[in-house]
């Protein structure tokens, strides 16, 4: 007998089997799957195709759990489902019109939080490591210090720093990653230097990130993004191409978006062509100062013309889905200055130089939910004196606790 509550869902139809598999070490979905008995390439691009647009491809860890239902007669993929940690669920189903329709299903998760201060003994790095913070995390807290502090010249000995991190749990357990939502260094010589996130309204939008009080960005040089929301569905390198279905180099980096979306010109620079092919749709190239050349394609719109100059972040066009694409998106390709195409990723890009009116307005109520939320903290730590000490292997030492609830 079923009672209610019970689960009867993960229960396999009689004419239906799973496959299970883990993300490959530096492989995507496809790889992936086509290492398993049964799935055939036509499953796979099925099976990615439909997740492109819902799942950023550029998080997939090694290790991670999908789970593939497949028809018993047709041949035919039922359902999917891909758990990148135990609370998220990725999953497609077949709908009655035949596509696989894409659901996010996530469980409740508790957030505690974690001070960690340190002393600099050897290095930021091994400071980090000893305090349980995991390489994803140290790499965010390192990039948003080494932004405000140079650390060559300017660190010494003795100097402290402070980590604020908001992790989820779930049954008690962390889970993976962590958003640094505070990281300062109290330096001889560099003072007091201090960077806060901000969280936009969207989750994707490209104005997430770490700023100084005053909300300007932590990166100075860097070029601007092409568009407001980072989504990538398809990165630089290997791929199984998603209409042709064979194998080919992604020479760019695809961003998700809605037709009429706009385009940005990372850099100030000049309109070196427009037009259109079958493949590459609309599209633009800009030359820069430094010889470099990005290009933007799928265009719905081209906004530029031929010899125009523009500046960094002028919107140039609207996102579309002309040549040969499976959905909107901007394609976006960078040349280097002897003509060969890189990797886009390798770019520091940020959306902002400095948050402005609204946004700025929206961090100063932020950066004081989070000097609230660590004065609460720290309160309950000195009540009740809830210290570790971890880390005492004669180089680096740190003082961490648990969350009080
Ligand atoms: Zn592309």
């Amino acid at each position: 007998m079923l009672c209610s509550g019970d689960t009867v869902a993960v229960l396999p139809s009689s004419d239906s089997y799973f496959i299970s598999g883990k993300i490959l070490p530096d492989e995507g979905f496809s790889k992936s799957m086509l290492v398993l008995d049964g799935i055939k390439p036509d499953h796979a691009l099925e099976i990615t195709n439909a997740l492109r647009y819902n799942v950023d491809f550029r998080f997939l860890t090694a290790g991670e759990d999908f789970l593939i239902e497949m028809d018993h007669d047709k041949n035919l993929v039922r359902s999917f489902s891909y758990m990148p940690d135990p609370v998220t669920t990725h999953k497609l189903t077949r709908n009655e019109d035949g596509y696989l329709e894409y659901e996010l299903i996530e469980l409740p998760t508790e957030i505690r939080y974690r001070h960690i201060t340190g002393e600099i003994k050897s290095t930021l790095n091994q400071a980090l490591i000893n305090a349980d913070v995991s390489p994803s995390v140290s790499a965010v807290v390192y990039g948003i210090l080494e932004c405000v502090v140079n650390f060559r010249s300017d660190s010494r000995k003795g100097d402290k720093f402070t980590v604020f991190l908001e992790e989820r749990y779930f049954n008690d357990k962390k889970l993976k990653g962590g958003k640094v939502l505070l990281a300062s260094y109290d330096g001889k010589r560099t003072g007091y230097k201090v960077a806060y996130a901000y969280t936009d309204t969207d989750r994707n939008s490209a104005f997430n990130a770490h700023y100084t009080r005053k909300g300007e960005a932590l990166i100075r040089a860097a070029l601007r993004l092409p568009v407001d929301k980072v989504h990538v569905t398809s990165s630089y390198g290997q791929r199984i191409h998603p209409v042709t279905g064979k194998k080919t180099f992604h020479y760019g980096v695809d961003y998700r978006g809605a037709t009429g979306d706009p385009v940005y010109s990372v850099s100030k620079g000049t309109v070196a062509s427009t037009g259109y092919d079958a493949v590459s749709g609309n599209k633009i190239t800009i030359e820069h100062q430094d010889n470099t050349k990005t290009v933007y394609y799928h265009l719905s719109k081209i906004l530029v013309k031929k010899g125009q100059k523009v500046g960094s972040r002028q919107k140039i066009a609207e996102i579309g889905r002309t040549g040969r694409v499976t959905g909107p998106h901007l394609h976006f390709g960078v040349v280097d200055n002897r003509g060969k195409w890189v990797n886009p990723m390798n770019r520091k890009m940020i959306a902002t130089p400095k948050l402005e009116d609204e946004r700025y307005a929206r961090f100063l109520v932020q950066m004081e939910d989070i000097d609230n939320l660590i004065r609460d903290h720290l309160t309950k730590e000195r009540m009740f004196a809830d210290y570790t000490l971890i880390g005492l292997s004669g180089t680096d030492f740190i003082y961490t606790h648990d969350n009080l609830r």
